[in-house]
């Protein structure tokens, strides 16, 4: 049994609490105390500690696109320069730059990744020997760097790059099945038709699997759905059987007013991507409008131009606040339950993202001493804290993150080595 004695933690209410011992067994939490005092065996934790972050949308590539990608345009010249990438990629060298981008998670707090993969084959499409072949690094990447992942194998039938697509639906299934534990994605209703779609929702359906695709990012996507089936992209997946509570809709940024109210009717989950979707000039998405129509909030890295989830809570809430000009429109408690539980939800790892006996042991402490929130209160840590101010991680009972520092990764030398 190992004992970690928290001087704040939080444990989902309102504030953080003081004087926290967690009790843990194995990969597993056994007990939580508050108002202890820290018994001569524990381990002290300084600083505030949260349920591990959960990056709900990755993908681990286009870390290579960092700071690389700033030239004028829009999503549609970025889109370009994405694409490029894809090609030079092999199974190797996606090893190593998923597990450094993942090991660069770790020490941003990230203890469950959702890494939405779309770059399954080889050059001009060719197939591996093992078709899987690029997920399978994913997963071994993820467990190098000590992260849980979930992997949502992303059906993609139409444009995009050869390396992206299955030759049908029926052909994407029968290669994920072959992957033990992995969830399902649909690229978009641009890249999956309808009937493709359908396919997809029943996989997932059959194996009670995480669904996610990529909803109205675009007013281009809205366009296209309209034109092409008479609907909006929400409006085509929830025909094809796609979307109810295992549903995340990544960005929804532009959705209609019956696509809110849709989402929120089934219980799904929307992931926010708002430094993606700043650095994309994608827009803002209607995420007060989601949750008050019942959707789950989950957040994501995903393009990782930052990787950061305070960064990302924040900016949750400083869209809202410059849409609508108005402050507080989530709470702190919202904006740590969306970078956490809502993200462990939406992944289908519904025993993560807490504090409480029988949970995942996945717990992240920041520091409440450096430069960036010295001073700050607990309860107001999320709207000072970024990355850099994680100490501690531990992920299944097992520590990945000591005294700031990744365990077993040289990140930076990783980073560099794998971008070089
Ligand atoms: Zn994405």
């Amino acid at each position: 049994m190992t004992e970690l004695w928290c001087e704040h933690a939080w444990l989902g209410g309102d504030e953080p609490v003081g004087s926290v011992l967690v009790e843990l067994d194995g990969e597993r939490i056994a007990a939580v105390r508050a108002g202890v005092a820290a018994p001569p065996t524990a381990e002290r934790l300084a600083g505030l500690t949260l349920p591990g972050l959960a990056n709900a949308h990755s993908h681990a590539f286009q870390r290579a696109l960092r700071g690389r990608a700033q030239q004028p345009g829009s999503f549609w010249t970025w889109r370009e320069r994405m694409l490029a990438l894809a090609e030079t990629i092999d199974p190797d060298s996606y090893l190593r730059l998923a597990r450094a981008t993942y090991a660069e998670m770790a020490l941003a707090g990230v203890t469950l990744v959702g890494e939405f993969h779309y770059l399954h084959h080889g050059p001009g499409g060719a197939r591996y020997d093992d078709p899987n072949e690029m997920g399978r690094a994913l997963l071994a990447a993820a467990a190098q760097a000590g992260v849980r992942i979930v992997l949502l194998d992303a059906c993609y039938l139409d444009g995009g790059c050869a390396r992206f697509r299955d030759a049908d639906a029926e052909a994407w299934a029968q290669r994920v099945s072959a992957l033990d534990g992995a969830g399902a994605a649909i690229h978009s209703v641009r890249a999956v038709d309808p009937a493709g779609a359908a396919v997809v929702a029943d996989w997932a359906a059959a194996r009670g699997a995480p669904l996610h695709a990529h909803v109205s990012e675009q007013p281009a996507e809205n366009d296209f759905a309209r034109e092409r089936f008479g609907a909006t992209p929400a409006q085509v997946l929830a025909q094809a059987g796609a979307i109810g509570p295992r549903f995340t809709a990544i960005h929804a940024t532009h959705p209609s007013a019956d696509d809110i109210a849709l989402l929120g009717d089934a219980g799904a989950t929307v992931c926010m991507c708002p430094t993606t979707e700043r650095d994309l000039a994608d827009g803002i998405g209607p995420a007060r409008a989601l949750a008050g129509a019942g959707a789950g909030l989950a957040l994501g890295s995903d393009s990782h131009a930052v990787i950061d989830m305070f960064e990302e809570a924040r900016a949750l809430e400083g869209g809202e606040r410059l849409a609508s000009r108005t402050r507080g429109r989530f709470s702190a408690a919202e904006l740590l339950q969306a970078a956490t539980a809502g993200g462990y939800a939406s992944l289908g790892v519904r025993d993560g993202g807490r504090l409480a006996p029988g949970a995942l042991a996945d717990l992240t402490t920041i520091a409440l001493d450096s430069v960036r929130t010295a001073g700050v209160p607990p309860a107001g840590a999320i709207f000072a804290a970024t990355g850099a101010d994680v100490r501690e991680v531990v992920v299944g009972g097992r520590r990945i993150v000591r005294g700031g520092a990744h365990v077993s990764i040289d990140v930076a030398a990783e980073l560099r080595a794998a971008l070089s």
